[in-house]
């Protein structure tokens, strides 16, 4: 499949980086430092690598970054000595053959007494009791949830990406569609689902797809077995790509042959959900409201037991990022938030149905991206 034209950065056009990556990395700076003043921290480590990549553009496996009032400062190890420069603009690169904190301590890139905070839900504890030993002239203050608000507030670009990663899961869908018959495996239909996904242009899987048929449905997170599908089951499967580093993620049940009556109700249920929830999706509407939508629905067609997850989570950088729309959740949505919409319902013993868009708020409403039909499609 070729390409969507994507909108093409300045620096690109100069010969400069990925087109596919615009020069956002100093309003993502100012925003972090700006939650830093707010939190009265004067620097802050970053370790998670979706976050690095979010602030740097760096793609590799290893590094750690550290962000003072005024300077900032990129660490990692000797593989990625070309890489690092070609990816990051802006940051100082420093690598390493060593530990990348012990080396952020050896160049004393931060004053003692300096107020730091540690990503502490982001570390072993291994190295966390290192991070303390080795900035023990250091003021150190364990962080949650620094960078988490500002990566999920999509930027444009972003959601042309993630939108582009959607488009080719869509594609893959219909495509796997034709494979969809009695007597197939599970695994050879989450084999081709890889397959397609890499030949169609992504980075590959944003995750292992889920193939999960007949009674196996009723497990929502069912990896794909070597069940062979039969006439009369459901099959639920849950897949989505990464391009450019974004994540798509889509579920879609179908029917091999004619089904029951009951689960064509259980199906009409999960949809009917669904629908209502994208409804209400708006700009400040709470995650837990859209939960307990979809699930009052569910509940009060007889299925409430059988919906035994939440309604949905962020999608970005990362296929689950911290959003949640669960009963629990004390997110708020905001425009250019991008989350998934999806109810199941898994009846032990018997079948599983879910349905999943991603969705990105839009002020009074949202868009969902997901082309696929919604329809009970018999195959
Ligand atoms: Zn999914
Ligand atoms: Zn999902």
């Amino acid at each position: 499949m070729t390409a969507n034209p994507l909108p093409v950065s300045p620096s690109a056009r100069r010969g400069g980086r990925s087109p596919l990556r615009p020069r956002s990395e100093a309003s993502r700076l100012a925003a972090l430092r700006h939650s830093l003043s707010r939190l009265k921290l004067d620097a802050l480590f970053i370790t998670h690598l979706p976050h690095i990549r979010w602030l740097t553009g760096f793609t590799g496996s290893n590094a750690v970054v550290l962000v003072s009032s005024r300077k900032q400062w990129l660490l990692t190890d000797g593989r990625y000595k070309t890489q690092a420069p070609n990816e990051v603009e802006g940051f100082e690169i420093l690598t390493a053959s060593k530990s990348l904190f012990a080396l952020a301590a050896e160049k004393k890139l931060l004053r003692p007494r300096t107020r730091v905070g540690i990503p502490a839900g982001h570390l072993t504890l291994a190295v966390y009791h290192n991070v303390r030993r080795l900035f023990s002239s250091m003021r150190l203050v364990d962080t949650v949830n620094v960078v988490e608000p500002l990566v999920a507030v999509k930027e444009e670009f972003e959601i042309v990406l993630i939108r582009k990663a959607v488009e080719i899961t869509d594609a893959v869908f219909t495509r796997i569609l034709r494979l969809i018959k009695p007597g197939i495996r599970e695994l050879d239909i989450a084999a081709e689902i890889s397959y397609l996904h890499r030949t169609a242009g992504s980075d590959g899987d944003a995750f292992e797809p889920l193939v999960a048929s007949g009674e196996r449905g009723a497990l929502p997170h069912a990896r794909a077995s070597e069940r062979k599908l039969r006439r009369g089951d459901l099959v639920t499967l849950d897949f989505g790509c990464r391009f450019r580093g974004y994540c798509s993620d889509l579920t879609r049940t179908v029917a091999v042959g004619t089904v029951s009556r009951e689960k064509k109700k259980i199906y009409s249920t999960v949809l009917e959900a669904q629908l209502l929830a994208i409804e209400r999706a708006a700009e400040g509407v709470h995650g837990k409201t859209l939960d307990r939508i979809a699930r009052n629905h569910i509940r009060k067609r007889g299925y409430g037991r059988y919906f035994n997850h939440s309604l949905g989570h962020g999608v970005g950088l990362e296929i689950h990022e911290p959003l949640r729309l669960s009963a629990l959740s004390k997110d708020v949505l905001q425009t250019r938030n991008v989350a998934t919409i999806e109810p199941g319902i898994y009846v032990p013993n018997v079948c599983g149905v879910r349905l999943e868009d991603d969705i990105v708020i839009r002020g009074k409403g949202c868009e969902v991206l997901n082309r696929s039909t919604k329809e009970l499609l018999t195959l």
